[in-house]
């Protein structure tokens, strides 16, 4: 990679622990070559005890903008100056741009799923949607399909208690229904006959584990399944639903958009996607 660094470079990156396995890095920095724009996108290995003074860090440096990754995306909240409706919806930011020192937090997770699924054709009021996980990305998830009017909606979650939590939080956000069920829903026949879209919100599947037992043949062959997990070969989770012959996605096309988004927010100019898709796919080989 061939950058050319001068006194007007800017530089954004990543916060995160760990993040020795970031893709970000290869994806912005070929967007910004693409685009020539004098960007530099650097992984930050931040400790959680030195959050506060990593983001003083970006005004102190004048860094243009930065990305948030696990386990930081809800506790730099409070360290920010102002967030956009839909990170103060979710608590949590993955993207901060620098305004000459007023750093503004928005959360684009939710939306490039969205996009991605708006890319794939999926239309809103198609059919049933299950979110298995109620974790800090199932929330992001959640706000979007229920803003863009997806659903009705069920969260499914190993501990129900979360599950129900997040209904609680985002029921009076649309007119859509929003429930609660345990894992064993996902042995609910009349439930799956009526899925549109299955999405995997857990880290289930990470490190090549099995996924729950599934009925993939009982939902509709027009039935998508969605895991926001991405690795180097399909999850168990998305093993399955190749098996039923039912289309999938993976998180690389979450990663895609919501690095768009931020790419967009950072830069004021449209992202280069393909550009963007290609260098992640050879990241990820
Ligand atoms: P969280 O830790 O916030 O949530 C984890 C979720 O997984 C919870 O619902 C938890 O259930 C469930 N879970 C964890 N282990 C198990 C298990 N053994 N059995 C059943 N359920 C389990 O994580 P995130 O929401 O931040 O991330 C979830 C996944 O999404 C990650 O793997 C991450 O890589 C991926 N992701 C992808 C992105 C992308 O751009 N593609 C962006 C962000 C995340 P419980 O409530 O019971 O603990």
């Amino acid at each position: 990679m061939k950058v050319d660094i001068s006194g007007q470079t800017r530089i954004v990156g990543i916060f995160g622990d760990p993040i020795a396995h970031t893709r970000s890095p290869a994806m912005q920095n070929a967007a910004f070559q693409a685009c020539k724009l004098s960007y530099v996108y650097v992984p930050y290995l931040v400790r959680s005890k030195n959050l506060s003074r990593a983001v003083q860090g970006i005004r102190a440096l004048n860094l243009a903008g930065i990305n948030v990754t696990v386990p930081h995306k809800e506790h730099i909240v409070r360290y920010l100056d102002s967030l956009s409706d839909g990170a103060q919806l979710c608590g949590a930011v993955n993207t901060i741009v620098n305004r000459d020192g007023h750093l503004f937090g928005d959360n684009t997770d939710g939306r490039g799923f969205l996009q991605s699924l708006q890319e794939y054709e999926l239309p809103p009021q198609q059919g049933e949607v299950i979110l298995i996980g109620a974790g800090g990305s199932a929330r992001a998830v959640l706000v979007s399909l229920l803003r863009a009017g997806y659903g009705p909606i069920t969260i499914v979650n190993r501990t129900f208690a979360n599950a129900k939590s997040l209904v609680k939080s985002y029921h009076n956000l649309s007119k859509t229904e929003v429930r609660a069920s345990p894992l064993d829903a996902l042995q609910n026949l009349s439930l799956l006959e009526r899925a549109s879209l299955i999405i995997n919100g857990t880290s289930v599947g990470l490190d090549g584990e099995d996924f729950f037992p599934l009925a993939y043949e009982a939902t509709p062959r027009s039935c998508l399944f969605y895991d926001l997990l991405y690795r180097s070969g399909p999850t168990s989770f998305l093993c399955g639903a190749k098996a039923a012959r039912r289309a999938i996605l993976d998180g690389r096309e979450m990663l895609l958009h919501q690095g768009a988004l931020a790419f967009t927010l950072w830069t004021g100019m449209p992202a280069p996607l393909q550009t963007m898709k290609q260098a992640l796919r050879r990241a990820l080989q």
